[in-house]
């Protein structure tokens, strides 16, 4: 199909009559990459106009209207990201799930009309005087269901996290536009002394209950403090993961966090910003026992403990009418020293490893050459 001739759209565009505010960012988006790429305006319709075009475009559209052009979109198979293009004689469908229709957008700009979206204030929209597409259907789901990158630029710059498939804006609400949003509670992340077990709670807290807290070594002894006069993160010591009572405490306070929170769907159960993690009998034995060439991975108390905390929610859920139909997922780093993978555990399916790669910015993550990598 020529979708451009002689900077010239050959193509009007057809979306829903019962468009939502996604499927409207969905159209003008599109009609924003048209004018970029080849200068003039888009007729929109919500139906087969008829007035012919020699192409069309349905972005969402009704299915009566796909039926006139012999389409019929598989969206029963859909989750809320999947992705489908069609591109067959005539006509370009672009569709997919809830978030999936808006991404099967920027999919099509990117693969078809050379778009890219370097930075935030940086879209390359190269000026397109012809262009065939080649028939195709492009069908996927991205692997990845919780999709963020702690940058500066995807953090300030909804509309360009969006435009690279992110679901993660640290902005849970009033996200109709983008499909919303993987409902991300707060406070984000770094959650173990923050909200879950902080050493000064008055229930359960340093004073009363030490051995809740991290055995260090090299000092000899339990420690658990945060410096508040720096603020937020700064302290030192951990939970102590392995021990039952900590796990029971930790169950019951994500409860009430999921209880607090109607609209959240990912909690945080991640440790401190800190270097220093328990290294009591309990969790020495499991970094051992799951480490890796006589070496501990402390990744292993973390999991061993979210995976016993996302199976306790798990049963809660079955029991409790409140959370029944929830989709409630914990989340956990792989991070500092509990970066590797703790050997021979599997995580529970309603659990989400963070992994916060590397801290180098210069180097591609496969480059051999950076000592970080
Ligand atoms: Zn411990
Ligand atoms: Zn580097």
């Amino acid at each position: 199909m020529k979708l451009f001739k002689n900077s010239q759209a050959t193509f009007g565009i057809i979306y829903s009559g019962n468009a939502q505010a996604i499927d409207n960012h969905a159209v003008s988006e599109m009609a924003l990459f048209i004018r970029r790429c080849e200068g003039g305006d888009i007729r929109v319709y919500p139906f087969k106009p008829t007035y012919e075009y020699e192409n069309y475009m349905c972005i969402g559209a009704d299915d009566d209207v796909l039926e006139q052009f012999g389409v019929r979109v598989p969206r029963e198979t859909f989750t809320d990201d999947t992705v489908y293009i069609l591109v067959k004689d005539n006509v370009v469908v672009l569709d997919g799930g809830k978030r999936g229709q808006l991404y099967a957008v920027y999919e099509f700009v990117e693969r078809f009309m050379g778009v890219r979206f370097y930075l935030p204030e940086e879209m390359k929209a190269p000026k397109v005087k012809d262009l065939e597409i080649p028939d195709c259907e492009i069908v996927y789901t991205p692997k990845i269901r919780f999709r963020n990158l702690y940058s500066n630029d995807m953090r300030r710059d909804r509309d360009f996290c969006v435009r690279h498939r992110m679901n993660t804006e640290n902005d849970p609400l009033n996200m109709e536009n983008y499909g919303g949003s993987a409902n991300w509670a707060k406070p984000d992340c770094h959650t173990t002394f923050q909200n879950l077990l902080p050493p000064e709670d008055p229930e359960y807290g340093f004073d009363k209950h030490p051995e809740y807290f991290s055995y260090i070594e090299a000092q000899g002894k339990r420690v658990a403090r945060r410096h508040m006069d720096y603020g937020f993160p700064w302290g030192e010591g951990e939970i102590c993961w392995s021990n039952p009572e900590v796990i029971e405490i930790l169950t019951e306070r994500v409860k009430q966090w999921v209880l607090n929170e109607p609209r959240m769907r990912i909690f945080s159960v991640t440790q401190n910003d800190y270097g220093t993690y328990c290294e009591c009998p309990k969790c020495k034995e499991l970094a051992y026992k799951h480490g890796k060439d006589g070496k501990p991975r402390w990744s292993a108390p973390i999991v061993y403990s979210v995976n016993q905390i996302a199976r306790n929610i798990k049963a809660w859920q079955q029991t409790d009418e409140r959370v029944k139909n929830r989709e409630i997922l914990l989340e956990t780093f792989a991070y500092l020293y509990g970066k590797e993978p703790p050997v021979g555990m599997q995580v529970e399916d309603n659990v989400i490893i963070r992994n916060c790669v590397s801290f180098c910015w210069l180097h591609d993550t496969d480059d051999e050459t950076c000592p970080y990598n």
